[in-house]
């Protein structure tokens, strides 16, 4: 499932939900009703064409590219008071049974157990948010990502596809809902997770770029060397013949080692990457959703936790990780204060061999690194 979606598409949606009417045209353009208030906060008239390829001299067409202004200022749709949208989604009626039934295969735990307590339907906001990255070494990649988090457990997940539906069941909120103050921490697992969903989406881009550099310094590598051997032999033939000085041979060999090994610094520069990741729209979602409290037993202590029925995906959410709130692997739960932990954060100290949480401990391993985060 690939999480990124056309740029078009995603843009649409947002502006369909501000009120937009939208229709692609032949040409590959979007032609567009704006609503007056839409239209002044985006700066464009209300009724127009937008493109989102670089045809910029054609004058009647509004470019929609990342690099364009109307991009920038689609993060004003979102500005004001709160910088967030609200939104409603009503939620499908449900088979609570049924899912409760499913709890106990989706949920597998290696070194801790868990027992299911009640289960309550209630209100779970979700934050929706979409998030653009730009990748740029000898090449660009760009994409958006939509991402959703659930503000009870902090779980996330890439809705892929399925952001269309999610887009198109948004109703209004009720008015002069605000975003609960709680919101920052669910929009920073979401801002975590991404930059994992964007690593796995730019993975195929960066191994292209890995083999590159790795070819390119071979070539110069041997090319220097080759002539660093033909210098060589010539040096010797006049050495011979008495022509030079041992010192101006060992120069000139030196003189071409340097240069290469600036060769290499350029090529390691030229392919550095430099990706960027930022939101660009927010929405929270208000829905009704079943609650699966269970209870999460490690050795002596136990934790309650609140397991959420997705109705925007209607499936169960995942277990969160609570370091990277993009879990990869199996789950554990930490010893000290019952973390949900992914393999990819209980990770195995490099210099102790010992695990350790990657939530208590956020700089490293708390044996080996002094003054490390509880
Ligand atoms: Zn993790
Ligand atoms: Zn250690
Ligand atoms: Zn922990």
């Amino acid at each position: 499932m690939a999480p990124g979606r056309p740029l078009p598409e995603v843009i649409s949606d947002i502006l369909a939900f501000q009120g937009a009417v939208l229709e692609k045209t032949a040409d590959e353009c979007l032609e567009f009703l704006s609503p007056p208030s839409l239209s002044a906060i985006l700066g464009i008239p209300e009724h127009g064409k937008m493109s989102f390829t670089y045809q910029s001299s054609y004058d009647e067409v509004i470019s929609a590219g990342y690099d364009s202004d109307l991009f920038r200022a689609m993060a004003n749709v979102f500005s004001g008071k709160s910088r967030l949208a609200m939104a409603a989604y009503s939620s499908p009626s449900l088979n609570i049974e049924k899912i409760s039934g499913s709890v106990a295969e989706k949920i597998v735990l290696t070194n801790a157990t868990f027992r299911p307590q009640k289960v309550e339907t209630r209100a779970v906001n979700y934050l929706l948010g979409f998030f653009q990255y730009t990748a740029l070494s000898d090449e660009k990649r760009e994409g958006l990502i939509p991402l959703l988090a659930s503000e009870l457990n902090l779980a996330t997940c890439a809705p892929g596809e399925h952001i269309m539906e999610i887009m198109e069941g948004l109703q209004e909120a009720v008015p002069d809902q605000k975003p609960k103050p709680e919101i920052t921490k669910v929009f920073q697992a979401a801002c975590s997770a991404v930059s994992t969903v964007v690593g796995e989406e730019l993975s195929p881009f960066i191994k292209s770029l890995d083999k590159r550099l790795n070819r390119d310094i071979k070539r110069v590598f041997e090319y220097y060397e080759t002539i660093k051997i033909e210098t060589q032999k010539a040096i010797e033939k006049r050495a011979l013949s008495g022509e030079q000085s041992m010192e101006k041979q060992r120069e000139k060999v030196n003189a071409i080692e340097i240069e290469k090994r600036w060769k290499i610094q350029d090529l390691i520069s030229k392919y550095a990457l430099n990706i960027r990741i930022e939101p660009v729209a927010a929405i929270v979602i208000e829905t009704q959703s079943p609650v699966f409290w269970l209870e999460i037993k490690r050795r002596l202590s136990s934790r309650p936790f609140p397991l959420t029925y997705n109705p925007l995906l209607r499936k169960l959410d995942p277990l969160p990780c609570e370091s990277c709130f993009y879990p990869r692997g199996g789950y554990s739960i930490c010893d000290d204060k019952l973390h949900i932990i992914c393999s990819a954060c209980f990770k195995k100290c490099p210099q102790c061999g010992k695990l350790f949480c990657s939530a208590c401990h956020k700089h490293g391993c708390p044996r080996c690194s002094k003054g490390s985060g509880k």
